[in-house]
């Protein structure tokens, strides 16, 4: 059985004291429940850059796993304002998102980037989140599965079936995305079926039914457990509701049933 997990992606809110505040408030919640949350769910957060070591101490002792919502794909070197894999490791970061809509979109960010950072993080042994999701306009035009399991192909180009155990895929269609309009549960089920279907095909059904598919995009306590309901949704991916305890520990929570 996969273990579901839930991941909240701060994006860029928060400093250090809120990011201390928050997770003292989400150890509170979870902690009493941490063992039996255990045996069905992982749980993360990920902050920006900045506020990692924070996170990481206020996370000491707990069972909450740390991410980062992006990364470079070279070690090292004149890459002025980035941060490598070689840098998350030490501070405990156990996942990183990459190829978020918002880093495809507003920064640019082609598959074949996304690829080449989704080979340094294995190599890192770092457990890549890999985005892929379809704009409104594309879906519109009849093109969801060409656009999604394009992403998919390329993000993953290159990548050995014994690799895809440590991958997770994060379908977020982008028109769901900090809208309030979620997919409907058989909208992201049709999706993610197709995607586990990709992967089996590729990499055969033991990894392909291994892999964790999440959905994001205005996931929230009250649409969770519907999508949860679907046999290939494996947990979600937040965004708005991870920034607020109570809205963040529900839908964690919604993994124990
Ligand atoms: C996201 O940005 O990954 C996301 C899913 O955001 P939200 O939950 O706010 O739609």
């Amino acid at each position: 059985m996969r273990k579901k997990l839930f991941a909240g992606n701060w994006k860029m809110n928060l400093n250090h004291l809120g990011t201390r505040a928050l997770i003292q408030e989400i150890r509170a919640i979870l902690d009493p429940v941490a063992r039996v949350l255990a045996a069905t769910c992982d749980v993360l957060v990920a902050p920006p850059f900045v506020l990692l070591y924070a996170a990481a101490q206020a996370l000491a002792g707990s069972d909450i796993l740390l991410g980062a919502q992006n990364m470079h794909h070279e070690d090292s070197g004149a890459y002025t304002g980035e941060v490598s894999a070689l840098m998350l490791k030490p501070l405990g970061v156990r996942y990183v998102i990459l190829g978020h809509s918002e880093r495809r979109k507003l920064f640019g960010e082609s598959d074949e980037l996304i690829n080449q950072k989704v080979k340094s993080a294995l190599k890192h042994r770092l457990n890549p989140i890999v985005c892929v999701g379809e704009t409104e306009p594309e879906r519109r035009a009849g093109r969801t599965l060409e656009v999604v399991l394009g992403q998919l192909e390329a993000a993953l180009m290159g990548i050995e079936p014994a690799q895809l155990g440590t991958i997770t895929v994060a379908y977020e269609p982008v028109w769901a995305i900090g809208t309030g309009i979620n997919a409907t549960p058989e909208q992201a089920q049709e999706m993610h079926g197709s995607i586990r279907y990709t992967l089996e095909n590729r990499y055969g059904k033991e990894a392909a039914s291994a892999t964790r598919i999440l959905y994001g995009g205005s996931v929230n306590p009250d649409n969770i457990e519907a999508l949860l309901a679907k046999p290939d949704i494996d947990g979600a991916l937040v965004g708005g509701a991870s920034l607020k305890a109570d809205s963040f520990c529900k839908i964690d929570k919604a993994g124990l049933n």
